[in-house]
């Protein structure tokens, strides 16, 4: 692929002032320093960067020794967060090298970690993922094609598909989540390739996982994402239990709707919501004798959770939640009205009652009046 070096001139506005003026001091300071990957790819599409990411020659510490407020993060991987405020920062990396070099025989040829722009371009996973930006030059770096695939809508790897999933299984969902995002095609081999690694998630760790399936449905898409995710069966391997139902398909169109108009959401309720009918299916299953109501939820809520983490990590502050919405929706369904009040200013009871309402809607529409007696006592 050629080095294409295209003058585009960005609306300034367009740009973070604090990313701006990370990468004119950097410069001026005789670091090659670019903003890229989804900065650039989303202002090039038209939408608003969620953050701003800088690459340069310089290391961390000559970094670290350029902004005050900065700090140097990660072990292996060294980066710069350089500080704003108490929620804001922008991360600076180093020209990173890809794996590293070896031969037949499995010897160590390169193990340079610190590469040059070319180096750090190849190391990225998608083409449109792969742009640099010159603002000094007002010019956008594309070694990989990048540009033509944003105007053509296509997620395309940079490099072997197979090789790249192989080395990194996580690229696999990142293609779904940006076929959603960018409302764009994912490239047919990158498609068999998934079809045929699906499988190689297993192997990450469920922490990480929890993060990506957190930016997998905490967005304007995700029902897209979710039909996409069992087409190319990669579901399976995040949510085994989960099949789409017309509550699942409700609370993702109810997630996103929140999203778009700037509500907060919370991964608890998508949890709840995903194993909902795995745990009514567990408590069907389990014997009933001398235990309580109580009993019989927490040893069914246990299970599916259990089955749960062993793919995608829930941290112990959700599962607690997820059972709580849980446990509420019998005392919800079976109000005491003397002490309906009291339930109201629990601090759980909003989420359970959301979750009650999209229930009646969809799969449980028997508990309608119930719903409502909620919804109205609380006006
Ligand atoms: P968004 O922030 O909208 O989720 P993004 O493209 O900025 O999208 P990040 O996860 O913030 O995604 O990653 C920033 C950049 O780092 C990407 O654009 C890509 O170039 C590179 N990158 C991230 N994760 C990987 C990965 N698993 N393999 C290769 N490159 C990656
Ligand atoms: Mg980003």
């Amino acid at each position: 692929m050629n080095l294409i070096r295209k003058k585009i001139k960005f609306d300034k506005k367009l740009i973070d002032q604090d990313a701006l003026n990370i990468v004119k001091k950097m410069t001026n300071s005789g670091y090659e320093t670019y903003l890229v990957g989804g900065c650039i790819r989303d202002i090039l599409l038209g939408y608003k960067p969620k953050d701003f990411d800088i690459a340069t020659s310089a290391t961390p510490e000559q970094i670290n020794k350029l902004f005050k407020r900065s700090r140097i993060i990660g072990r292996r991987f060294k980066l710069v967060h350089i500080m704003f405020s108490a929620r804001k920062f922008i991360e600076v990396a180093t020209f990173r090298a890809g794996n590293l070099k070896t031969s037949s025989d499995g010897l160590v040829l390169r193990d340079n970690y610190y590469g040059t722009l070319k180096d750090d371009v190849f190391r990225r996973d998608f083409t449109v993922n792969g742009l640099y930006y010159d603002i000094n030059k007002s010019e956008v770096i594309d070694y990989v094609g990048g540009l033509k695939d944003l105007e053509i809508l296509k997620i395309n790897m940079i490099g072997d598909p197979s090789e790249r999933f192989e080395e990194d299984p996580v690229r696999m969902i990142r293609a779904v989540r940006f076929q959603a995002k960018l409302n764009a095609k994912i490239e047919s081999k990158l498609i068999e390739a998934i079809q045929k690694n699906s499988q190689l998630l297993a192997k990450i760790p469920p922490a990480r996982l929890y993060e990506e399936v957190i930016k997998l449905f905490h967005n304007e898409n995700s029902i897209v994402v979710f039909r996409e995710l069992f087409k190319l069966g990669l579901l399976k391997h995040l949510f085994s239990q989960t099949k789409e139902n017309s509550f699942v398909t409700a609370s993702l169109i109810n997630t996103s709707e929140r999203i778009k108009s700037g509500n907060s959401v919370t991964p608890a309720f998508l949890f709840a919501v995903f194993l909902w009918s795995p745990l009514n299916k567990r408590l069907s299953q389990i014997s009933k004798k001398n235990k309580s109501r109580i009993e019989l939820m927490l040893e069914a809520s246990e299970y599916v959770i259990n089955q749960q983490t062993q793919q995608v990590m829930m941290p112990r502050w959700l599962s607690s939640r997820v059972k709580d919405v849980w446990l509420m929706q019998y005392q919800l369904e079976n109000y005491n009205p003397k002490k309906s009040k009291t339930l109201i200013r629990s601090p759980r009871f909003r989420m359970a009652y959301d979750f009650l309402v999209l229930r009646s809607e969809s799969i449980d529409k028997d508990v309608k009046a119930k719903a409502e007696y909620w919804t109205n006592i609380q006006k």
